[in-house]
Parts: structure tokens; sequence; C-alpha cells
């Protein structure tokens, strides 16, 4: 048996400034109770935090995705164990892998899709999820459930890095959008849809994805639709501004509209509206965005409008619903997964930065 008393709680909701005495036993944590006489840390608890859209075996050098490919199995498993260590380091305990080669992040135990559907040529091709026509997809989706993936990604719109693809446009009819969709649920499984532009954000939530990636350019009448559809969106902001970033790579972004005022102006918008995030940082994607780079990402929520809570609570207890664990909130029956910070991320959410322990029940 553990006990932690502690100063400050934020339970994955809300603050409790009074703090209180966390009791955790066999990974779990089984009591949450007053303050009592004895001293307590002085810090804020709270969740481990959660990020709902990394790619593991990609690097975070230049071109990172791209080069996956060309790795060998062994040096997949190498970058994978360095990411996710980067990762706890930086107080993120659990991960969704949102696109690896074929599977392999999902013999490492985290919670992950594969390989994305894609349109043969289309947005992130070389990763082997090229898919056509609504039986291949379904078989696809199916392939999937058998690999243990827990979630199904699919590329609904293009993307800015692969070359042919166009990030405002759609990939998939209709009909093979909503064979996925189907596929998906007829198995228990959420899925979740990249898409950038407005067409494609529109296309998802028709076909009734459960999530939208980046959602960058929904505007106010769409953002009102996701809202009401209850559908979880998880914007990829954060980057570390100390790494240059080459300006072939800029180019490209700025191109397709992806600065990061518009990116952050797209968040704005997402909350006004009531919508629902979840926080994800696209890591290992490239050098502006190494693994572990989550506490940036809430950061720059907070810049984009949402309070401290707000951002909190995207990467805990709504992240955990995202990603249908039972973590991401101090309470009874949770796992153990959790962080003390110094002073109160509530206020300031760079006290993300600040950790002075962590408890793992599981890293996954
Ligand atoms: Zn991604």
């Amino acid at each position: 048996v553990t006990i932690i008393r502690i100063a400050r709680i934020f339970d994955g909701e809300r603050l409790h400034p009074e703090g209180g005495v966390v009791i955790i036993e066999d990974g779990r944590i089984v009591n949450v109770r007053p303050p009592d006489r004895a001293e307590p840390i002085d810090g804020t608890l709270l969740p481990g935090l959660i990020d709902c859209h990394v790619h593991l075996s990609a690097d975070a050098g230049v071109g990172a995705l791209d080069r996956v490919p060309q790795a060998t199995e062994e040096e997949l498993g190498d970058t994978i164990e360095t990411s996710l260590r980067r990762h706890r380091e930086a107080g993120v305990t659990t991960v969704r892998d949102l696109g690896d080669l074929r599977g392999v992040a999902l013999h490492h135990g985290v919670i992950g899709s594969g390989a994305p559907l894609t349109t043969p040529g289309g947005h992130c091709w070389y990763l082997g999820g090229a898919v056509s026509g609504e039986r291949e997809i379904r078989r696809e989706v199916r392939r999937r459930v058998t690999d243990g993936a827990k979630v199904i990604k699919i590329m609904a719109g293009g993307g800015v890095f692969t070359p042919g693809s166009d990030p405002a446009g759609t990939q998939f009819t209709d009909e093979e959008l909503k064979a996925a969709v189907d596929e998906a649920h007829a198995h228990g499984l959420p899925i979740t849809a990249h898409a950038h532009a407005a067409g494609a954000i529109r296309q998802s939530l028709k076909a009734g994805v459960d999530g939208i990636e980046h959602a960058t350019f929904a505007d106010d009448a769409l953002a009102d639709a996701l809202a009401e559809a209850g559908t979880t969106v998880c914007p990829t902001l954060g980057s570390d501004p100390a790494i240059p970033v080459p300006p072939e790579f800029l180019a490209l972004a700025e191109r397709a509209g992806l600065t990061q005022a518009a990116l952050q102006q797209g968040v704005a918008r997402l909350s006004r509206a009531g919508v629902k995030i979840v926080a994800g940082s696209d890591a290992g994607l490239g050098p502006a965005k190494p693994h572990g780079i989550l506490p940036r990402t809430l950061e720059e929520y907070v810049l984009s409008g949402l309070t401290a809570t707000e951002a909190l609570r995207a990467a805990t207890a709504s992240a955990a619903e995202a990603c249908n664990v039972r973590k991401g909130r101090v309470r009874p029956g949770y796992d153990a997964d959790l962080l003390i910070v110094e002073g109160d991320p509530t206020v300031d959410i760079t006290a993300l930065h600040r950790i002075r322990g962590t408890h793992v029940a599981a890293l996954n």
C-alpha cells in the first residue's frame, strides 16, 4: 500500500485546492480521503498525462515518418522504446499511436491503430495501409482487430508531407468512409479520421467517426456540428521553438495554410463551440516534434484560448475516455498513473515542466 499526502489534487476534471490523501494498492487508486493532520507534499498531484496522437516508430528527425519503412524491425523496436522513455520523462504515462509500419507499435503493448488506412498513393501510403473499395477496407479493418489495434485510423483528407497528396482534398468516397466506420464499430473499436480541410471534416462527420485528428479548418458551422455530434477532436499543436525546422518543411506547411496562427485559431474556434478536445502532439513526426512534447501542446492550447484546467482535462479525463482506458482520473478504481508537479498547473500550465515525482501503474 502506498499513501500519498498532497497539498493539491487535480482529479482529471477540477482542482481540489485543499489536497488530500491518496491510497494506492496493486497499481490502483483505492481511496481518496480529505487531508489529515500529517504534513502533505507541497505540490499538485494529477493523473499521468495522456498523449492521444503520437508516432512512436518515428524518431523525430528530418523526414522521420518517411524513413520508417527503411528501418529494420530491430531499429524500429529501439526507436519505440526510446520514444516511450521520452514520453515517460515528460510525465506522459499513456500514449495512443496513430500510425506505424504495419502494426509494429502494437507489439510494445501500446494503444494504437497500426498503419492508417489510406488510398493508393495517398497520405502516408508507405506505412502499408493503402486500400481501395469497401470490401478491401472492411477486410483491412478486421486485420487490424486481429493485430490488436484498439482504434482505427483513416486518412479522410490528404497530408502535407506526402508528395502528391492534397491536404485540402478528400481521399475516399462517402461509401468507403462509411464502410470503415461500420466495420470498426461492428468490432467495438472507435475510429478516428485525419482531416485538416472542411470537406474532409464534413465527410468524416457524416460517416459517423468517433474522432477527428487536426480539424484545422473547421468553420463555425462545422465546429457547432462537431460539438452537437459529440465528436472528439485532437488538434495536434505543440512544437519545440528551440529546434530549427528545415525551411523546405516550413514552406510546405505554409503553402497548405498550416501556420502556427492558423492552428491556434482552429483550436480557439473548436473551444468556443464547445467541442470535446483531447490532447495530442503528433510527436515523432519531425525535428520540432520530439517525443514528450505534450506539456508544450497544452501550453499552446492555453495560448489558443483554453483555460489551463480545460487543457489539463484534454490530457487526462477526456483523453482517457477517447482511449477507452481506466486512467486519467484521481478516483477510486482508476489506475494509479500519477504525477506530482510543483505549483498549481490549473493556474500556470508550465508547472507541468517541474515534475517532482511520478507513480506509474503501467506504461501503455
Ligand atoms: Zn500524425
